[in-house]
């Protein structure tokens, strides 16, 4: 398929909308993305026609129901290269993901003593579970720290890698600073340690390919709600391997072989994980949302965000007053921004009068705020609908804003 911007931008019924008083400009993809027809038709179709509770029927319906489940699953093995469909595990989201992790693996392998590695860049669903494991487990929870680029500093690596660390979570892009990390160097680094590794992809899967088998990461981790799929849906994938050494997150129905009061015995893979009813509808738009991106091709997604990112970055940056936090050459498409003597929240509200939607605050990274010495950015997240003519929309706002406020 070749990239027509404007027949994309018809996939998607929110972007026609008029706000106060023009066309929706929505720069907020870093929260959450907007859906294409595709998805929003099957989602349609599934509750008008098929709904019905998975796994447990014999009936027409819940037989139908159950393969379109089972063949999202496929959609996703085969979407990141897992191995088979039993590692991937469907979840609420990214912060059910880690907080899978935090619990089971945590449960058989953290001990008193031993040490998790974070980043200073993570999203709050990135520390807060591990803060929490460490808690319960009397274990350390050490940080590799962030330059001034609003890179890692893994020159540090080395010396914060020791025979104690058992897992290192790192996020493969920052959602505040928009920084790709090399993760496939961490992921080497750490394995040589004999220390394993969850990548929060909540900001990576959406914006480039991503290959769990020639990353070789133990747990990666994401939401359906920013790769254009619905909210309440999100996928965990791990190492077979691992996952049928860690105990189940949840009990209930659907995770078991049988039940007696005196004794469960737990489900295989990937059930083992999914504990009650699941978003079944949910897994069928997230299923769909990764084929609309797999139509259109990771590689050109990437290429034309990457060619607006660069477009936007240099014409915010040339507006006197503004600074980006966020340096790094190797950038997604994420912008964050403050105005000289102008609060955040003023600029968004403006922002938002003149159809322009960006997320301002912490974006739920405070320690990368208290690196800056900040209290929140203006952040603009750019997605392969958005087009040029928006980003000098944004331009034209943050000027008004100057001037309003100058
Ligand atoms: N990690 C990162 C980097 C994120 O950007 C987000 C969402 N802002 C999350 C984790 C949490 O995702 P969710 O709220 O969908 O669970």
């Amino acid at each position: 398929m070749d990239f027509d911007i404007n027949k994309i931008r018809e996939d998607f019924p929110i972007l026609k909308q008029n706000l106060y008083s023009g066309q929706l400009v929505y720069f907020d993809n870093g929260a959450t993305t907007q859906k294409p027809n595709s998805v929003i038709n099957i989602i349609n179709e599934y509750y008008s026609k098929y709904n019905s509770n998975i796994h447990r029927g014999v009936h027409y319906l819940s037989e139908k129901m159950t393969q379109a489940y089972e063949t999202a699953r496929k959609t996703v093995k085969t979407f990141i290269n897992a191995n088979s469909d039993t590692e991937i595990i469907f979840t609420s989201g990214t912060t059910e993901s880690i907080n899978l992790v935090a619990f089971s693996f945590g449960e058989i392998f953290i001990n008193e003593g031993d040490e998790i590695l974070i980043s200073e860049m993570e999203h709050h669903s990135n520390i807060v579970p591990w803060q929490m494991l460490c808690e319960r487990k009397k274990a350390k929870l050490k940080v590799i720290k962030l330059n001034h680029f609003g890179e890692l500093l893994l020159g540090e690596l080395d010396e914060l890698l020791t025979d104690k660390t058992k897992l290192v979570a790192i996020t493969h892009v920052s959602n505040t600073l928009g920084t790709i990390n090399p993760i496939k160097d961490i992921i080497k680094k750490a394995h040589a340690k004999g220390a394993y590794v969850l990548i929060d992809g909540a900001q990576g899967i959406q914006h480039q390919k991503v290959d769990v088998k020639d990353l070789d990461c133990d747990f990666y981790a994401f939401s359906g709600h920013k790769i254009y799929g619905p909210t309440g849906i999100g996928i965990l994938y791990g190492k077979e391997e691992l996952l049928n050494k860690m105990p189940p997150y949840k009990g209930g129905g659907d995770m078991i072989k049988s039940v007696t009061i005196e004794k469960t015995v737990y489900n295989e893979l990937p059930f083992k994980f999914e504990a009650g009813t699941s978003n079944f509808v949910g897994a069928v738009g997230l299923d769909h949302a990764i084929r609309y991106v797999q139509n259109i091709g990771i590689d050109k997604i990437a290429e034309y965000e990457s060619d607006l990112a660069t477009y936007a970055t240099d014409a915010i940056s040339r507006i006197e007053g503004v600074k980006i936090f966020g340096q790094s050459p190797n950038k997604s498409s994420i912008i964050s921004f403050n105005i000289e003597n102008i609060h955040h929240f003023d600029a968004g509200m403006v922002l938002d009068k003149m159809n322009i939607a960006v997320r301002t605050g912490t974006h739920c990274t405070e320690p990368i705020m208290k690196f800056f010495g900040i209290d929140g950015t203006i952040r603009a997240s750019l997605s392969f609908y958005n087009t040029k003519q928006e980003v000098d929309k944004l331009v034209e706002g943050i000027k008004k804003v100057k001037e309003l406020f100058g």
